[in-house]
C-alpha cells in the first residue's frame, strides 16, 4: 500500500492494521494463523465479531483461522473530524453530499475497482476527485493498494463462490471489499479523524454488510455505515440533483465495474449498473451526459431491447418505475418516451430460492479456475475481448 502523507509517527499497532485486514479473510478461510507483532487492542478485539459476521452471512464457508498478536496496545486519539470512503460512485458521492456540512476528508482507494496498472484511468480518477475536492474545499487522501493482484482473487472466487447465497459475486464483492478498504485507511486516521463514514446498502450478503462493517473498529474511532434506506434513484433525487441545482456543478460519477478494467472510460453506459444510474438521473431531471455518461440516443433502444429483458436488479428498476409518475421530467430529448416504456415494463422481483443448477455452477467455476491460472497478461487480453464484445457498445457508438 502507498500513502501520500507521511505515516512515520504512527504507532506500529496501527500500522499493522492494513496488512492484517488485507490478508485476514484468506487466513480465516484457509484455517491458518496470521501472526503479527503488535496490534491495536480495539482492532484485535473486534476481529472475533467480524469473523462471526462472515460466518453468519456465509454459513457454508466456515471462517476458522486466527489472528495472533504478540502484543496489543490501547490507542485513544480523541479526534473529532470526519472522513468518508469516496470512490466517486453514486453511493459515496450522494453520501458525501448528505453529510457535506461536516466537511469530511475524502479517502479514495486506488487499486480496488480500477487496477493500478490502468495508468490512464487512475490519472483520470485522481483528477476528477481533485476537481471535486477543490470545489468543496476539502482534503483528499489517496491510498494505493495492489492487494487484488497479490491475492489470486479469481481462484478464491472460483473455489468459494458456489457456496455464496448469490453465486455471481466475487471474493472481493462478497468478502473483502469492506474489511480491506476500512483497514487501509487506519494509518491516516490518528492525526485528526474520529469518525469514518462508509457507504453501504446494508443487509444482503456482501463485503459491506452491516454484520461486517459495524463490527470493525480500531482505536476510539467510530465507523458509521450509511445508505441502508435509499434506492439509487432516491439518493440521486434527494442529494445529487439538489446539489447540481444549487451549485450548478455536476460531480462526475464513476459507477461502472467493467470500464475500469479494460479502458479509461469512467462508465461503459451499456451494463445494467450504468443503465439504472443513467435512468435515475434522467428521471431526477439531470442530464447524464454532464455526470460522466456520454450516451447518445441509441442508449434508449439498447436498454429496452437488451437490459430490460435480462435485468438482475429488479428492485432498483421497480423503485424507479414507482417514482415515474410522481417526479416526471424531460431531461434530454426522448427521455420521456423511454420512461413511458419503462413504466410499462414488467419486472418480477428476484426470488432467493431460484439458483442456477449445480451443473451450471460447477461448469462456470471450472472454467474460471482454468482462466485464473493463466498468465495475467493473457487473462487481461481475454477480458478485454470479452468486455469489448459485450459492453461499451453504446459508448462506442456515441463516440465513433
Ligand atoms: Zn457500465
Amino acid at each position: 500500500m502507498k500513502y501520500e502523507k507521511s505515516v512515520n509517527n504512527v504507532h506500529d499497532s496501527i500500522l499493522y492494521i492494513p496488512g492484517v485486514s488485507s490478508l485476514l479473510t484468506l487466513a480465516w478461510i484457509k484455517d491458518v494463523d496470521l501472526r503479527v507483532k503488535k496490534l491495536d487492542e480495539t482492532f484485535f478485539n473486534s476481529l472475533s465479531g467480524v469473523k462471526k459476521g462472515l460466518n453468519e452471512l456465509y454459513p457454508k464457508l466456515g471462517f476458522k483461522g486466527k489472528v495472533k498478536a504478540e502484543e496489543t496496545r490501547k490507542n485513544n486519539f480523541n479526534n473529532k473530524d470526519y472522513g468518508i470512503y469516496f470512490s466517486a460512485g453514486a453511493d459515496s458521492t450522494c453520501l458525501y453530499l448528505k453529510i457535506r456540512k461536516y466537511k469530511p476528508e475524502l479517502f479514495t482507494i486506488l487499486g480496488a475497482v480500477t487496477p493500478l496498472n490502468n495508468h490512464k484511468m487512475i490519472k483520470k480518477i485522481r483528477q476528477s476527485v481533485k476537481t471535486f475536492a477543490e470545489k468543496e474545499k476539502i482534503k483528499i487522501n489517496f491510498i494505493e493498494t495492489n492487494i487484488r493482484e497479490v491475492l489470486n482473487e479469481g481462484l478464491l472466487t472460483s473455489e468459494y463462490a458456489k457456496l455464496f447465497p448469490n453465486p455471481d459475486k466475487t471474493w472481493w464483492d462478497a468478502i473483502n471489499h469492506g474489511i480491506v478498504q476500512l483497514g487501509l485507511s487506519a494509518p491516516l486516521t490518528p492525526a485528526n479523524i474520529g469518525k469514518m463514514v462508509f457507504a453501504t446498502n446494508g443487509n444482503s450478503p456482501h463485503g459491506g454488510n452491516y454484520k461486517i462493517i459495524t463490527r470493525i473498529a480500531w482505536s476510539d474511532l467510530e465507523i458509521l455505515p450509511e445508505g441502508k434506506y435509499y434506492h439509487r434513484y432516491e439518493k440521486i433525487k434527494e442529494f445529487y440533483k439538489k446539489y447540481v441545482d444549487e451549485k450548478n456543478f455536476y460531480p462526475i460519477l464513476k459507477v461502472c465495474n467493467y470500464s475500469p478494467i479494460v479502458s479509461d472510460r469512467f462508465n461503459c453506459c451499456s451494463c445494467e449498473k450504468c443503465a439504472f444510474t443513467i435512468t435515475s438521473l434522467l428521471l431526477a431531471g439531470v442530464d447524464p451526459r454532464k455526470s460522466g455518461f456520454p450516451i447518445n440516443y441509441g442508449f434508449f433502444k439498447y436498454v429496452k431491447d437488451t437490459i430490460f429483458p435480462n435485468a438482475h436488479s429488479q428492485t432498483t428498476w421497480i423503485n424507479i418505475q414507482e417514482n415515474i409518475e410522481k417526479n416526471y421530467a424531460e431531461s434530454i430529448d426522448y427521455s420521456r418516451s423511454f420512461l413511458e416504456t419503462l413504466k410499462n415494463q414488467k419486472f418480477a422481483p428476484l426470488r432467493d430460492d431460484i439458483r442456477p443448477s449445480e451443473f451450471g455452477l460447477n461448469t462456470k467455476w471450472t472454467i474460471f479456475s482454468i482462466f485464473y491460472r493463466l498468465p495475467k497478461a493473457v487473462q487481461l487480453k481475454l477480458l478485454k475481448m470479452f468486455y469489448n464484445s459485450i459492453y461499451l457498445r453504446v459508448y462506442s457508438r456515441a463516440h465513433s
